[in-house]
């Protein structure tokens, strides 16, 4: 069950982009679940609400 191309790029919880390395985006755990989210830059300096794709959580 192996996909081609193993490199898997952190997704970007608010816009669902894909983070790439250089972008360097930002990771931080789910106040609720503790599921580990990213955010990439922009969204962050957005502020961007986003949700959390494990528990459902919606935070600022
Ligand atoms: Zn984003
Ligand atoms: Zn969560």
């Amino acid at each position: 069950m192996s996909k081609s191309g193993s490199l898997e790029l952190p997704i970007c919880v608010s816009c669902k982009y894909p983070i790439l390395p250089l972008e360097k985006g930002v990771n931080f755990p789910c106040p609720n679940c503790g599921y580990m989210l990213w955010r990439d830059k922009r969204c962050r300096k957005l502020a961007t609400s986003y949700k959390c794709p494990n528990c459902g959580f919606e935070g600022p």
